[in-house]
């Protein structure tokens, strides 16, 4: 587990679209080890940007999940649907818009399918297959243009990682529904919190780029450390997903296991050795919260 100097706050964001499973226990793990080996606090930030999605139901169900396992925040629970979080939403966008730099959009699937198929090739931005800026179309999704080129990172985990911010489009801040997006909000949330550590799974490693390029136009003069640790995969390679009972916290706490041993599993699928205990048991609660 690399320590990463100066890092002050990271923060553990479930979205409530979903039970937690066993990928979840293993971000947890990582997030509360790099935390607790930099002296760094954990946020709790439910990430409810998607109304449509979220739940209060698998809210409820996470904080329960979370505790029975031990995980517990230094601060929050903080939601994305709260007032404040919305407003800093708002006026992050008004703050883009007078750089112009937001425009509306009508590109649909079917646009960047229409693309594909007329040029033999996946579509890729900056910009958004339909050239909706050059168009003045008002919505009804709002994308950043945040401009070409690539973006690079020391990667805690990983080592030197770059990747391009507009492979597939301007990033869109508000989507066809009204909510804001989740890129925009982790990138406005991560500033206005004071998170320096980003600890997530690899699967996220896409969306780094972005989110570094947008923080530093909002304003965010030094970008996050970043960590983007082993995804637990299925035997046939693919991601878990929150509809996988066998996987879901909530199956395994019905089945009997222990929480050392759900703990422990997470542990050994995601290559996490932090301070597990020689006996094979999870850490501890009071090794694994951030007193
Ligand atoms: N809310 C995201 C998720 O549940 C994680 C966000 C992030 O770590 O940037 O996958």
């Amino acid at each position: 587990m690399p320590i990463v100097t100066g890092a002050t706050r990271t923060r553990f964001a479930p979205a409530p679209t979903g039970r937690l499973h066993l990928g979840h226990v293993a971000n947890a793990l990582w997030t509360w080890g790099f935390a607790r080996a930099a002296g760094a606090s954990v946020l709790l930030r439910i990430e409810d940007h998607d109304r449509q999605r979220s739940h209060a139901t698998f809210d409820r169900a996470i904080l329960d999940d979370l505790d029975w396992l031990g995980f517990i925040a230094d601060a929050g629970p903080v939601r994305q649907s709260d007032p404040d979080a919305q407003a800093a939403y708002a006026a992050a966008s008004r703050k883009l818009a007078d750089q112009a730099l937001v425009y509306g959009c009508d590109c649909s699937r079917a646009t960047f399918a229409r693309w594909h198929t007329t040029h033999g090739a996946t579509w890729s931005g900056p910009g958004c297959p339909g050239g909706c800026r050059e168009r003045g179309v008002a919505g009804p999704v709002l994308r950043v243009a945040l401009g070409a080129g690539v973006e690079g990172w020391i990667d805690e985990l990983l080592g030197m990682r770059s990747g391009p911010v507009a492979s597939g489009g301007d990033l869109p801040i508000r989507d066809r529904h009204g909510n804001w997006t989740y890129g925009f909000c982790v990138t406005v949330d991560d500033q206005r919190q004071g998170v320096d550590l980003v600890v997530r799974g690899q699967d996220l490693l896409e969306a780094t780029p972005v989110q570094i390029r947008l923080g530093r136009v909002l304003g965010r003069a030094v970008p996050a450390t970043f960590a983007h640790h082993p995804l637990i995969r299925r035997a046939d390679g693919s991601k878990l997903s929150k509809s996988d009972g066998d996987t879901g916290i909530e199956a395994l706490r019905a089945a009997g296991l222990t929480r050392e041993a759900v703990l422990a599993r997470a542990a050994d699928a995601t290559g996490y050795r932090g301070e597990r205990p020689s006996s094979g048991a999870g850490p501890d609660r009071s090794s694994i919260s951030h007193a």
